[in-house]
């Protein structure tokens, strides 16, 4: 702390814009997309001040025309990742020993620089390379990733207000100390938000880190890395490399001081690097944190009291928006037998109205899946579908990966609660039915509450009594519940995101919970009268 008890701008969420046409902000961005689309990026590793090309390379290719070359990133070797530790831990000396205010100006900068000169570059980069449509990329690399950074910042300072009791012979203190060691930062392809967000959380409460975006996203994970630098982020603190996932992490988890995993991404992953962890719990300095946000089956029930055009428009949007690529996309959904016809009439109507193609064209609802995997992927659960005597295409049904990995999107209906479709995370735009007897309400909850994973989930109903009873019955099976809305599109500072079981440790990013995480307190008394005897009074004759 500096000479003053200083009081950080009050954090607000940064407004969306909304690029309906004629908007500067819609020309804006298509500029930018044109400029990136049209020229070749090179992108290093980031090692401390040093951007480096390791002359081993993989392409970047944007998901939705796969032949278009954006350019090559820069692989790491095991070299480069024990260089990636040597740099941090030097940075951490002088960052972790920096006063907050000066920490929290570098990210409170970062927001600003994304809100202005930097929003329409890295929303172009995120809708080029992950294929996401404008409104898309505004709600998660500008507005979430501003957010995140503002939001954090006002939490640091609530966290360090926290002060225990003193009395007039002590003082006590609380400091809360970032770890000692380095924070692995692992981060999805989904959401360039928290690609930025997972290295930088626990860098503002003082720790170092190294970060390993996903190979899908590496094109707009340069950009966040210049934005730092633009901020003055301090070189080493947060350092970036890619390449082979399990190589860095042989190296990284197997490093005497590493502190911290902060992660992202499919449950197995996870579990996989958990357990690694455990095997070398013995090398390590302090126990390390693990914070991980996994995997989804992401549900909507309506209670038969619920209004039907207000369920098919939550599944529409839950569903299908960014290609159902979101960790809470909505991919099971219980309807009573009644409503079912006009709910399907009216999802149907929605589906075929959607437009797929490139994100640049404006009036495409939806774009490409990430790569060839997922297509795959995809399409063969799809097949299954058209074949399996328990499940039928309602509408959608049809990929086609000639150009780009388009998926149509796709509505199953099963008369089997287990069906695949109904238990598997497909992280795509197909999502499935199940009709439950209008009577079998409590039942029903049941079969929802049955699941590996508990991230998100809608209950729709108009009986009081209904939506009360599914929030009981229902408490553990989301860590994200939504009332007469869709599950997704949380907000940084008004629905803290994460789940519990399969869906990762439920640690809420963009909130003070996850700031927690990532410090290590240290009680200070001090005593002003120092005790001169050692003989207490009741030792007295
Ligand atoms: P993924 O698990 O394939 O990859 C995530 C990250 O892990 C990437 O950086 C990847 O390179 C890395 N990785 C892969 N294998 C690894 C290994 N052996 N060691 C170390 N790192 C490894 O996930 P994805 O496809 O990028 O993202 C989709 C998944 O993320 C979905 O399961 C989704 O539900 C989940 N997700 C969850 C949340 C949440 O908040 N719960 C948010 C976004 C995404």
């Amino acid at each position: 702390m500096g000479k003053g008890v200083f009081q950080v701008p009050q954090a607000v969420n940064e407004p969306v814009k909304s690029y309906a046409p004629g908007t500067p902000e819609r020309e804006a961005v298509l500029k930018a997309y044109k400029e990136l689309y049209n020229s070749k990026v090179e992108v290093p590793l980031y090692i401390g001040g040093e951007e480096i090309k390791t002359g081993d390379t993989a392409p970047m290719n944007p998901p939705h025309d796969h032949q278009h070359h954006l350019g090559d990133y820069h692989k790491a070797s095991k070299e480069h990742v024990e260089k990636a530790i040597k740099t941090a831990l030097e940075a951490r000396e002088k960052w972790a020993n920096l006063e907050w205010e000066q920490r929290a100006a570098v990210f409170l900068k970062a927001a600003e620089l994304i809100a202005g000169p930097y929003r329409y570059k890295i929303n172009a980069a995120t809708m080029i390379g992950q294929s996401k449509n404008i409104f898309q990329a505004e709600i998660d690399s500008a507005c979430e990733l501003i957010d995140f950074l503002r939001f954090n910042v006002e939490y640091m300072t609530r966290i360090y207000e926290e002060q225990p009791e003193s009395n007039s012979d002590a003082w006590n203190r609380l400091e809360y100390r970032p770890l000692e060691g380095f924070v692995y930062a692992v981060t999805p392809f989904n959401f360039t938000a928290i690609a930025g967000n997972l290295p930088s959380a626990p860098a503002l409460m003082g720790n170092v880190a190294i970060w390993k975006p996903s190979d899908s996203q590496v094109y707009s994970a340069q950009v966040i890395m210049e934005v730092f630098k633009e901020a003055g982020m301090p070189d080493g603190v947060i350092n970036m490399v890619m390449g082979d996932p399990k190589m860095i992490s042989d190296v990284l988890i197997g490093h005497r001081d590493f502190a911290g995993l902060h992660f992202t991404g499919s449950t197995t992953v996870f579990k996989n690097l958990w357990k690694q962890i455990g095997e070398n719990i013995h090398n390590y300095r302090s126990y390390p944190r693990i914070v991980g946000e996994t995997g989804g089956k992401d549900f909507i029930i309506a209670h038969p009291s619920a209004r039907p055009k207000q369920v098919a428009t939550a599944i529409s949007r839950g569903a299908f928006e960014f290609q159902g690529q979101k960790c809470s996309a909505a991919s099971r959904v219980y309807l009573p037998k009644s409503m079912w016809e006009e709910v399907k009439n009216y999802v149907v109507e929605d589906v075929k109205s959607f437009k797929m193609g490139s994100p640049e064209d404006m009036s495409n609802f939806i774009t490409a899946v990430i790569h060839e995997a997922s297509f795959d992927k995809l399409a063969k659960f799809i097949d299954a579908a058209k074949n399996d005597s328990d499940a039928e295409i309602v509408v959608g049904g049809n990929y086609d990966k000639s150009k780009g990995w388009f998926i149509e999107p796709t509505v199953i209906l099963t008369d089997n609660p287990k069906y695949s479709t109904m238990c598997t995370e497909l992280f795509g735009p197909v999502v499935t039915v199940f009709l439950y007897e209008d009577d079998q309400w409590e039942e029903t909850l049941k079969l929802v509450d049955d699941s590996e994973y508990a991230l998100t989930g809608a209950i729709l109903s108009q009986d009081r009594y209904a939506a009360a009873e599914a929030t009981k019955a229902l408490q553990n099976a989301a860590g994200n519940f939504y009332i007469n809305d869709k599950p997704t599109g949380a907000v940084v500072g008004q629905q803290p995101f994460g789940g519990a079981r399969g869906s990762g440790t439920n640690d809420k990013a963009g909130s003070i919970l996850n700031l927690y995480r990532w410090i290590s307190p240290r009680t200070i008394k001090e005593t002003f009268v120092t005790p001169t005897d050692y003989r207490y009074p009741f030792l007295g004759e």
